[in-house]
Formats: structure tokens, C-alpha cells, sequence
């Protein structure tokens, strides 16, 4: 077994000594994100720089309201703060409005829905077995209780959308809003098509790029900012900020939008985490990062080459982007059972539905992975071939069953991750 990475006993001192059961849980998830290599495609490991401003007393202000228009008095920071990340965000994304006070983006989906539908309407956006998110319509979701969801996929031979029937099934339903984006989407966006679309039908455009943001950001996926009426993100994934999420749009929509976050919404924005949006989006401005979103790219399409040369049955064939879905139906193993078992091996990823998955929902045919987070340690595509081997035998030994494997491949992994250590983890 691996030797413990040995930390620095109080590497978050007033914790410690305030809740040293707390503080011993925070040391074992440091000690874990340190140790395993991350493949869960909308994760990441932000800076130290944006920890430290999500970790401020800027969390302790309430500012119901926005910069200049607020209902709480002591806003002489606050506002400075929140107008920092807006103009950050306006200047990365070429857009003309930011609203960056949304808690995450299934709220800041909920808040489109309020600025341009009315309950009962009818939306579109892609069926979450194909790649979608909840927050388009689906079932389980409040958005397809509360509104009518009509759901596009892809098609089953190639993987990919089929715009005549998005097209198709637009013109006939006429959808209030129409969503493009998802969250196990392999291959780029393209976002004109979808305009084109939403023109036609009448419908608003809301590109969802949740997973996209900072590849987007910088310069590896197109822009949506020319076509979308609306742009909604997480801020947590690619773009490596905090939790938390951001809408954009042109002047046009700038008040329905604002007026349906606060107060149509939430109330307080979490003003630490707009700090630490607003410290991401100056990183994201940085050449580095342009560097960056390329890396996660290249790294995801050479892990897609050492894959498929081993056998694995990537859906769309590979990747366009930080991410690959497989279907394990030829590996013999269900997607679950692999998933638990790479875990077992340090390797964390997660099970996922794949298209016409002939499996259930809580235990699929596929993995999902994603290179965002170790680009973020520094690997590179000269490690992809060793990361696709562990895969391989991880795989291999969950159809086995022998753990002997899945240690081995734990000690070996352990062993790369500590010559690159992670942003924001305390080191040896
Ligand atoms: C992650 C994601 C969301 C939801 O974000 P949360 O912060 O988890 O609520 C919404 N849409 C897409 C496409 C996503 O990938």
C-alpha cells in the first residue's frame, strides 16, 4: 500500500482547534484530491488565490440587491466587489450584460425559465439520457413538472445531434425557450445551427456551457456569445472559479434576467463567492490559461486515441472537448460496477447513462471522464497512454473481480500524482 502523504498537522489552524473532527474530514478529502487522479469531467482544483476569497468576510455582508441598487446599507466594498466580477466576466465573455449572482446553475436555469416562460409553457432542450441536464425540461426536474419539456437526442448510428430533427420537432412544438449544452456532450456545440432554429420558432436560445465555460473562455470550444440570447454557466467546472454560476446576455434581455434572479429567485447573493468568481475570471483572462483550456483539450483527445487502441467504444467515437463518454457494453462490465471499482484503484469517475443506454438510469452502461482536473496538475499528453493503461486493467479487474489489481494500480497512480501537486492543496 501506498505510503500516507504526510501533511502539515494544522494546515487550518482556528478549525483545528475549534472543531478537530471537522478539521480531521477536511485533512482526509485534501489528502484524497491529492492522492487520486480526478477524472470526473466537471470537476476541477481552483487556485489557493480563489479558496482564499471564497473563505473571506465578505461572507458575512447581505446585499439583497445590485451594485448601486441595494436594499442593505455597508456596500462601499461589496459593490466594488461585485462590479469587479461582472466587468471581468462581461470583457472575457464579449457579452454586454453579466449577472453574477445566481447560487449554481440549476438556480440560474430556474431564473431563465422565470424571466421568459410562464408554468405550463412548453421548452426544449436535450433528453438527459442523451447528454442533457435535469434543468432542461426533464421529468424529475421542477423545470419539466412546472413546464412542458419536449426533449431532442442524438441520433443512435452517429452519436451526434441531428439538427432536422431539432429543427423538426422546434416548428411543431414552438418551445417558449429552447436549451443547447448538456453535461456528457463529447463533441462541440454548434451554436449557430441552434440560433438558426430558435429563430425560426420563436424561441429564446439559451446556450448552457456549464461544462464549457473556461474552454470557452479560453479559446478551445467557439463562443455562443454571437447566437445565444442567453448564456448560462456554472462557474466550478473548466472556468476553475468557485461554486457558483453566471447568466449573460445582451443589453436587451439585461433586465429580465436581473429582475428574475433577485428578487424574482433568490435573496442575498454569497458576495465571497462572487469574490472568488471575480478572482477566477482574471485567471481565465490570463495567456496561461489560453495554454490551459488548449492542454485540456489535447489531453482528452490523446486519452481518446489511447483508449480507443485498446478497445473501449467511446460514444461519438472521441472527443471534442475536456470530455468522453464511454460504453463498457464490449468490456463485459456495467458502468457502475467499473466506476466502483476504478475508485477502489484511486482513479474517480462516474457512472453515466449512454445514448439508447438499454440499461437503467442508477446503473448504466457507461463512464464519463474528463481532463480538467489533472491539466490543472500538469500532466500532459505524453502521461494519456498510462492513464488509459490503469483505465484498461481497472476495467479489466472489475470484470475479475481482483482487488490485488485495482491496489496496484492505486499505489501506481498515487505515485505520478505526487510529482504533480495539485492548486489550493497543502503540500508536503
Ligand atoms: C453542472 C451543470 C448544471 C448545474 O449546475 P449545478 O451547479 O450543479 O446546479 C447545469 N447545466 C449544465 C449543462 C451542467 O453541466
Amino acid at each position: 500500500m501506498s505510503q500516507p502523504v504526510s501533511h502539515p498537522a494544522v494546515s487550518h489552524p482556528a478549525l483545528s482547534a475549534t472543531d478537530p473532527e471537522l478539521a480531521a474530514l477536511v485533512a482526509a478529502e485534501e489528502r484524497l484530491q491529492s492522492e487520486t487522479l480526478r477524472l470526473i469531467p466537471s470537476e476541477n482544483y481552483v487556485s489557493q488565490a480563489v479558496l482564499e476569497a471564497s473563505g473571506t468576510v465578505l461572507q458575512n455582508k447581505y446585499s439583497e440587491g445590485y451594485p448601486g441598487r441595494r436594499y442593505y446599507e455597508g456596500q462601499q466594498n461589496i459593490d466594488q466587489v461585485e462590479t469587479l466580477a461582472v466587468e471581468r466576466a462581461k470583457a472575457l465573455f464579449g457579452v454586454e450584460h453579466a449577472n453574477v449572482q445566481p447560487y449554481s446553475g440549476s438556480p440560474a436555469n430556474l431564473a431563465v425559465y422565470l424571466a421568459f416562460a410562464e408554468p405550463g409553457d412548453t421548452v426544449m432542450g436535450m433528453a438527459l439520457p442523451m447528454g442533457g441536464h435535469l434543468t432542461h425540461g426533464w421529468g424529475v426536474s421542477a423545470t419539466g413538472r412546472w413546464f412542458r419539456g419536449v426533449q431532442y437526442g442524438v441520433r443512435h448510428d452517429t452519436g451526434l445531434i441531428d439538427f432536422d430533427e431539432v429543427r423538426e420537432l422546434a416548428l411543431k412544438e414552438r418551445p417558449k425557450i429552447i436549451f443547447c449544452g448538456g453535461t456528457a456532450l463529447p463533441r462541440t456545440i454548434d451554436f449557430a445551427a441552434f440560433a438558426e432554429i430558435a429563430r425560426e420558432a420563436g424561441a429564446v436560445l439559451v446556450a448552457d456551457v456549464a461544462h464549457i465555460a473556461g474552454l470557452i473562455a479560453g479559446g478551445a470550444h467557439p463562443s455562443p456569445a454571437p447566437y445565444a440570447d442567453v448564456i448560462s454557466t456554472t462557474t466550478h467546472k473548466t472556468l476553475r472559479g468557485p461554486r457558483g454560476a453566471m447568466l449573460m446576455s445582451r443589453e436587451q434581455h439585461a433586465k429580465a434576467i436581473d429582475k428574475a434572479v433577485f428578487p424574482g429567485l433568490q435573496g442575498g447573493p454569497h458576495n465571497q463567492t462572487t469574490a472568488a468568481i471575480a478572482v477566477a475570471l482574471r485567471e481565465a483572462a490570463q495567456p496561461s490559461f489560453r495554454d490551459y483550456a488548449r492542454s485540456v483539450v489535447a489531453n482528452a483527445q490523446a486519452l481518446a486515441e489511447q483508449l480507443l487502441a485498446r478497445g473501449f467504444d467511446l460514444v461519438s467515437g472521441g472527443t471534442d472537448n475536456h470530455l468522453i463518454l464511454m460504453d463498457l457494453t464490449p468490456k463485459d462490465v456495467p458502468g457502475k460496477v467499473a466506476a466502483k471499482a476504478l475508485d477502489r484503484a484511486g482513479i474517480v469517475v462516474n457512472y453515466n447513462t449512454v445514448p439508447y443506454d438499454p440499461r437503467k438510469p442508477f446503473d448504466p452502461s457507461g463512464i464519463r471522464i474528463g481532463t480538467p482536473s489533472l491539466t490543472s496538475r500538469g500532466l500532459g499528453t505524453e502521461h494519456m497512454a498510462a492513464v488509459a493503461d490503469w483505465i484498461d486493467r481497472g476495467v479489466g479487474a472489475a470484470r475479475t473481480g481482483d482487488e490485488d489489481a485495482l491496489a496496484a494500480i492505486r499505489d501506481e497512480v498515487a505515485e505520478l500524482m505526487a510529482a504533480f501537486p495539485a492548486p489550493g492543496l497543502p503540500t508536503e
